[in-house]
């Protein structure tokens, strides 16, 4: 068991080979109380969808009471509505042949007998279409590892936004494969201490960015280097 591989480590490794390293090193792993305070957020939408503008500004959402009453509106459209807000587990422990993590939610999959897919509670903000690459890498590790576990195949997994209000498919298609297996062989062979990321915007949210030394790329830009 100890050599399976984290899943949010593998999300770290895609982000950022050298985030990894430090959150490797501190040992620094658990998630801020903010983000539970979001992820909760994932397990209220019926109340949330009729909830008045006073108690959503109370809540960590962050978009405005009316965008994200419209966004739940149009979750509630999808053939899984019911599924994601009756979940058939909630922060299921998953362990398959190379990776472990939590599935924040399991999920039945719509009309027929097929088993539930798991989902991934992001506590950010989605990117204009599809999903963040760490978090597509992080959805596919744990829909391999409930495969592994159920000996099925889980051709999909979801990942959820609730502070904006927004659920997202990844689908196990072979680019997102490739790029699980590309953060699992750097997540496996992380030994050293791996070079900081180049004028990248990914630094800018980093929350190793001080001790990382590395100049922002705002700061960079204005500096003219
Ligand atoms: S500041 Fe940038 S280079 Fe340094 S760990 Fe964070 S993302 Fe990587």
């Amino acid at each position: 068991m100890s050599s399976l591989v984290a899943a949010s480590d593998l999300a770290r490794a895609a982000y950022c080979p050298r985030q990894l390293y430090y959150a490797r090193r501190d040992d620094d792993r658990a998630p801020p109380p903010a983000v539970r305070e979001v992820r909760s957020l994932a397990f209220e939408y019926p109340d949330l969808l009729d909830a008045p503008g006073d108690e959503l500004a109370a809540r960590p959402i962050s978009v405005s009471a009316s965008a994200y009453r419209e966004n739940l509106a149009r979750l509630r459209e999808r053939d899984d509505w019911g599924a994601l807000t009756d979940p058939v587990a909630r922060d299921v422990f998953l362990a398959g042949k190379d990776c472990r993590g939590i599935a924040h939610k399991l999920v039945r999959s719509p009309g027929d007998d097929q088993p539930p897919v798991p989902s991934l509670v992001s506590p950010g903000e989605p990117p204009e279409r599809g999903v963040w690459e760490p978090q597509r890498v992080r959805a596919v590790a744990l829909a391999k590892a409930l495969a592994w576990e159920r000996e099925t195949s889980i051709p999909r997994a979801l990942v959820e936004y609730p502070a904006v209000g927004v659920v997202r498919t990844v689908r196990l298609t072979t680019g997102n494969k490739a790029a699980y297996r590309r953060a699992l062989r750097i997540a496996r062979d992380l030994d050293f201490v791996p070079s900081r990321l180049r004028n990248s915007a990914k630094c800018e949210s980093c929350a190793y960015r001080e001790r990382c030394g590395v100049k922002t790329w705002s700061l960079a830009s204005l500096l003219g280097r």
